[in-house]
């Protein structure tokens, strides 16, 4: 396999640009227009410009993992390409609209993949071109640190498809696990629960922000606090995993707490948007409550 598209040029798609650059793939990545295409592998050249400078690689490599990166103009572009990887904005319509476009001229063994976080695999597949070859390839943020991908198959996902997905996982020098096609698949089952029930306990009045977070960090030796993570992924994000968890189970477990709603409903989204649990105006984050 040597050419790999990714569609979607956000945090994701762009880190997963970097990385099958990095391991040698040409590299063709497309968004809504060209402009943003470029300026996803913008945002590449400025993160590895920060790498060269702290000597984490060479700046002739940096140039050679950029020259395999090519904004594309639209999906068309992504004829050549065995493996696909569409990494677009969490909403099923954007989704569905970009499988039936891309899948007019992707190749009759070209493998379609999703990075989606929450969106089932097996009603996605139906809107790509052969749900054999439909796939989940979940990333994780930021993609050329974290080293693992989860990956799931639909109901009609073929082997092959797996095994194509599992080599090019070995390329890049990430490890794999299988998760079925079923609410939050493996991580984000475990982990939205935690983060959910540490704003529970904040609604709660159980303790303040700053306590909840070094509590955690130091009690269960994690490296950071449940509503710093959660800031960092994004309370929207938070929220909308929350409820497909809660929708998809039927479970009340996973009922969303009111406190995060209420942030989510004023904007407060976390880091992205300079306020969640903590204020990011200054140079360090302060607890808001
Ligand atoms: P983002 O907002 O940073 O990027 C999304 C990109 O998709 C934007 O550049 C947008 O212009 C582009 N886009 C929208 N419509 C498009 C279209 N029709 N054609 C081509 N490009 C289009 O979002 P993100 O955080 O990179 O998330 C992308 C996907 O990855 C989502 O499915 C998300 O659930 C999933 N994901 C996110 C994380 C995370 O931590 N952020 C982790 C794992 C998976």
């Amino acid at each position: 396999m040597q050419s790999v598209g990714v569609i979607g040029a956000g945090q994701m798609g762009a880190g997963i640009a970097q990385v099958a650059a990095q391991a040698g793939y040409r590299v063709l990545l497309a968004d809504v227009d060209r402009a943003r295409a470029e300026a996803g592998k913008a945002g590449i050249a400025r993160r590895l410009a920060r790498d060269v400078e702290k000597g984490k690689i060479e700046g002739e490599a940096r140039d050679q993992l950029l020259a395999r990166i090519e904004p594309a103009d639209g999906l068309a572009a992504m004829s050549p390409c065995a493996l696909v990887i569409e990494a677009a904005t969490e909403r099923e319509e954007i989704k569905r609209a970009i499988f039936a476009e891309v899948g007019k001229v992707l190749g009759k063994d070209a493998v379609l993949a999703s990075n989606t976080s929450s969106i089932p695999i097996t009603r996605l597949a139906q809107a790509s071109p052969d749900a054999a070859r439909f796939i989940g390839v979940h990333f994780f943020n930021p993609v050329p640190v974290m080293g693992l991908i989860e990956v799931i198959r639909g109901l009609a996902t073929a082997d092959a498809t797996v095994k194509l997905v599992e080599q090019f996982a070995q390329a890049l020098g990430k490890q794999v696990v299988h998760a079925n096609d079923a609410p939050g698949f493996i991580v984000n089952r475990v982990l939205m629960p935690m983060l959910n029930e540490a704003c529970f306990a904040l609604g709660e009045g159980v303790a303040t922000i700053r306590d909840i977070d070094l509590a955690c960090q130091l009690g269960l030796n994690h490296p950071m606090g449940p509503l710093t993570l959660a800031d960092f992924i994004g309370l929207d994000t938070c929220l909308e995993i929350t409820r497909v968890l809660f929708e998809g189970t039927g479970d009340p477990k996973f009922r969303p707490a009111p406190l995060l709603v209420k942030y989510v409903e004023a904007g407060w989204y976390g880091r992205k948007t300079g306020r969640g649990f903590y204020d990011y105006s200054g140079d360090t984050p302060v607890p808001t409550r």
